[in-house]
């Protein structure tokens, strides 16, 4: 078992104040595979305070030297990708070959994305020809706050640490205490990279502790989130006394309208999507919307894809899922399969219990349910686990009411052959991003919601822009050389 119980901080391998031991646990076997330790008050202040200290002359290194920083952990992660894809899965459970084809590359890919961006801002504009003598300048927000979950650990370190640090800004990353070993590795990542001690910290704990304590500090200028609704509410409220600028990015529900024109690929991507990574993606395509004209064939075919998914160790190569993170998860996954049950749904494949041939680890069965009525908690609620909603649709209209008759707005998905139709509902449906026809998001964009999925922008120009904040400046003289430049 690994013991890992220090933190990172002021660019040092460093005790915590108290020790507070928690067991990782190893979800494919139910065993601990490492010892943490949780941070309390002492740590998250000292983590701050470096990262106040380191402030001034990170926000002041010329963008280049700190795009050329972030190249080097760059370095760092490729050529340690392999040992990161076997913490993750050990971790969080993701199986091997998915953690190194999906989970590990989003560093990579949000990092190059990020720097062909960074390339882009101009941190001194003129306001315009209308008003002479006025500039905007795009300054760092100053020490932020970066809190993870575990499903997609290093996609979200990815988003915040990275795009934080380009931007100017010194930060206190708190990972999920369910997946922390990535994490560490991200910041041993930066240490060799030479990032500057105080600009990149790292102290593990959980919500109710160091979560709420970078919430509340008054010099966290900013709280970056991605995890449960309820957790980003709480951290809005702890944030408001100190009126930081909090990014959210929460849970999801998203419908997925197939239609009789849909390519034959749509039934089998679909669900294969749901299935991904055990189900825990918060733009899962959890609802299938179906034109009832090709409900049954798409119900029937979905039973046989569902059927076909292997369940596997997460360090066991080979295109399997694996199981879901913890027990919680896994008693609270069972509990919306015997609603739906109870709720009248019609469960097609799947269903409560270990899947057959398992008796330790945290797995679920890929379980689909149709005829699935608007309303019930199954289609309500955010299951987080391998399990899809079934319902048929007569009109387009209906569709999209059914789509939107909720409280997130993550993703929504389109399969259809008539790229009007297709068109007309990406406008129609509400969400922060909407996926057509297996098309996957582009190079350059934005992962983020709209109503209670939050509203951050993470990734792109964007992600970049939710670390800075703009100056207005009057009376500026354009002609003397910037050292923002
Ligand atoms: P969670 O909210 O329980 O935990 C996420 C992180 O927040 C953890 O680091 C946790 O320690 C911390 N935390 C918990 N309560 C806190 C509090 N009161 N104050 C401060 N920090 C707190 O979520 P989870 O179970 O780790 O992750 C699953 C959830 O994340 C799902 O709802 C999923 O949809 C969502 N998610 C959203 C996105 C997105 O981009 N929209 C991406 C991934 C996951």
């Amino acid at each position: 078992m690994l013991t890992k119980r220090q933190f990172y901080i002021n660019g040092q391998w460093v005790d915590p104040a108290t020790p507070r031991d928690l067991h990782v646990i190893n979800p494919s076997n139910e065993e601990p595979c490492a010892v943490i330790s949780l941070g309390d008050q002492a740590d998250t202040d000292a983590a701050v305070a470096a990262a106040k200290a380191a402030f001034p002359a990170w926000a002041a290194t010329p963008p280049a030297e700190r795009a050329r920083l972030v190249r080097k952990i760059l370095d760092q992660y490729n050529a340690r990708l392999q040992e990161f894809a076997e913490a993750i899965a050990m971790e969080m459970g993701a199986p091997i070959d998915f953690a190194l084809s999906d989970q590990a590359p989003c560093l990579p890919w949000h990092t190059t994305n990020f720097l062909k961006a960074f390339e882009t801002i101009e941190w001194v504009r003129p306001l315009g020809p209308q008003a002479p003598g006025a500039a905007v300048v795009m300054e760092p927000i100053g020490v932020v706050g970066l809190i993870t979950p575990w499903n997609w650990p290093v996609n979200q370190i990815a988003l915040k640490a990275i795009p934080a640090m380009l931007a100017g800004c010194t930060c206190v990353l708190k990972p999920s205490e369910e997946s922390p070993l990535n994490a560490m590795l991200f910041a041993e990542f930066c240490h060799d990279a030479g990032i500057p001690p105080g600009v990149f910290n790292l102290v593990n704990g959980d919500g109710a502790g160091v979560g709420s304590q970078l919430s509340v500090h008054p010099d966290v200028e900013m709280i970056s989130f991605t995890g449960s609704t309820r957790a980003g509410k709480a951290i809005s409220k702890a944030a408001a006394d100190t009126l930081k600028r909090v990014a959210l990015e929460l849970g999801g529900k998203g419908a997925n309208l197939l239609f009789a024109d849909a390519d034959d690929k749509a039934v089998e991507r679909s669900v294969r999507r749901m299935m991904e990574n055990t189900g825990q993606s918060c733009n899962a395509p959890s609802r299938l919307l179906v034109e009832r004209s090709v409900y049954d064939q798409t119900v029937a075919k979905a039973v046989q894809v569902a059927e076909s998914i292997k369940i596997g160790p997460a360090l066991e190569k080979g295109p399997h899922i694996g199981p879901v993170v913890n027990k919680r998860q896994w008693d609270q996954i069972q509990g919306y399969i015997q609603k739906g049950i109870d709720e009248g749904a019609r469960l097609v494949t799947g269903g409560p219990g270990l899947p057959e041939g398992f008796n330790r680890g945290f797995y679920v069965k890929p379980t689909i349910f149709a005829d699935v009525v608007p309303g019930m908690t199954i289609e309500k609620e955010e299951i987080f686990g391998p399990v899809l909603c079934v319902i048929p649709f007569d009109t387009e209209e209906e569709a999209v009411r059914i789509a939107n008759d909720t409280p997130y707005g993550l993703t929504n998905y389109v399969q259809s052959g008539s790229p009007a139709r297709a068109n007309r509902l990406a406008h129609q449906l509400k969400s922060g991003m909407v996926e057509m026809n297996g098309k996957s998001r582009g190079a350059g964009s934005f992962f983020g919601g709209v109503k209670q999925s939050g509203r951050a922008r993470e990734g792109g120009i964007w992600g970049l822009e939710e670390f800075l904040e703009p100056k207005g400046i009057s009376g500026y003289d354009f002609t003397v050389k910037d050292a923002a430049e």
